[in-house]
């Protein structure tokens, strides 16, 4: 499995090879997440910048991380092309299986597609 942290540094990296820009805005570092929904959430993060880098034909990606004592919220947001003008969620396999995993954690998936793409995927932090 993989590190929120350790995931941003590849997602750096991908979206530099592709020539996307990278704005990444994160409030307070994330805590008291477990190891377990870091390498969801890790996925979740992998799949959409892939997606952006193959399908979007963005000149931007921004990937905003939000923890409240309730939830934490992920949001990818791109500049392209927009995802509704092709089929989504029937072509491929990415997509649902991020709503999959999220949904096993009690999470959800909103898909947003005019003005590019944006993914907001929140889940909840059980508290201890
Ligand atoms: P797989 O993920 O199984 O390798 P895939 O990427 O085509 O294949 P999904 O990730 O489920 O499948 O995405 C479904 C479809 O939604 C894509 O084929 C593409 O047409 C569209 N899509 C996904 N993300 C974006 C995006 N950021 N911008 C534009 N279109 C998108
Ligand atoms: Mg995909």
């Amino acid at each position: 499995g993989i590190r929120l942290d350790e995931e941003i540094v590849l997602v750096r990296q991908i979206l530099k090879a592709a020539d996307i820009e990278f704005i990444f805005s994160q409030g307070k570092t994330v805590t008291n997440i477990s190891l377990f929904l870091e390498n969801i959430l890790s996925m979740c993060i992998k799949e959409a910048i892939t997606n952006v880098v193959k399908h979007s034909q963005a000149n931007v990606v921004q990937l905003t991380i939000k923890q409240s004592s309730k939830d934490l919220t992920i949001i990818v947001q791109d500049d392209g092309i927009g995802i509704w003008q092709k089929q989504s969620e029937s072509s491929g396999h990415g997509l649902v299986g991020m709503r999959e995993r999220l949904d096993f954690v009690n999470g959800s998936l909103k898909i947003i597609g005019d003005g590019g793409t944006k993914l907001i995927m929140k889940v909840p932090l059980v508290q201890v």
